[in-house]
């Protein structure tokens, strides 16, 4: 086999090899799936610390409710019990009383509208739950689906690297090094096949004559690119 044969067979392992390592990075590189599971949990944190909250808050209310109203019986207690009959004393149990009944009042309609709130609150923070679930199912399934994947990849990878090195290592040392200088700087493309008379790496025309010195022993460049050109058959 030609040496530029071989240098041909050489530059198409590279290629898939340098399509493999970018896909691989991308793969890799994709969160897309991590971040909106991210955002589902941070929500639902969040909806979990305003629940926990409003009702700490409402038993808070609670605990207020039922003291004023055994404050209230007390109140009620000594005002009917006719045991006091000082009228200054009475009129200040009266006016207490009254303040107590307008803080429970006041109290209640609070937290009606609490409980109201926290209903909203619960429902909300179902959906987010539900939410969290899907993202979460929604990520494993897309992560397991890109670990395939990947390690697919990964093993096509390797395996050409490897068939690619015993390549290499069939190549005369000069000629394989020119290869790889040239794979440096033209961007990956050392040795350009060419197809209906024009060079694979540039898109140039070829004329006949140097079309026929790629068919023949030996390395034929691109004028325009500088590439190796190489000629099927
Ligand atoms: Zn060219």
């Amino acid at each position: 086999m030609s040496g530029t044969w071989r240098l041909f067979q050489l530059q198409k392992a590279d290629t898939r090899l340098t399509e493999l390592d970018k896909a691989l990075r991308a793969l890799r590189a994709d969160q897309q799936h991590r971040q909106l599971l991210q955002e589902a949990l941070t929500a639902l944190e969040g909806s979990e610390t305003t629940l926990r909250q409003s009702k700490k808050e409402l038993r808070e209310m609670e605990h207020e409710e039922s003291t004023l109203r055994a404050r209230a019986r007390m109140l009620e207690d000594k005002l009917y019990s006719g045991r006091i009959s000082n009228p200054k004393e009475l009129s200040g149990y009266q006016d207490e009383l009254q303040a107590v009944q307008t803080r429970l009042d006041a109290l209640e309609d609070t937290m009606l509208s609490r409980m109201e709130e926290l209903e909203g609150l619960e429902e909300e923070h179902q959906g987010l739950v539900t939410r969290a679930d899907q993202a979460r199912r929604d990520h494993d399934e897309r992560q397991q689906a890109l670990d395939q994947k990947i390690a697919s990849l990964e093993d096509e990878s390797s395996s050409l690297r490897q068939r690619r090195n015993e390549q290499a290592s069939g190549i005369e040392p000069g000629l394989l090094k020119r290869y790889s200088d040239l794979l440096v700087r033209k961007n990956g493309v050392a040795v350009a096949k060419i197809t209906r008379q024009t060079c694979g790496g540039c898109g140039m025309n070829l004329t006949d004559h140097k079309i026929q010195e790629a068919g023949r022993e030996g390395l034929t460049f691109c004028s325009t690119c500088s590439r190796i050109l190489y000629l099927e058959g």
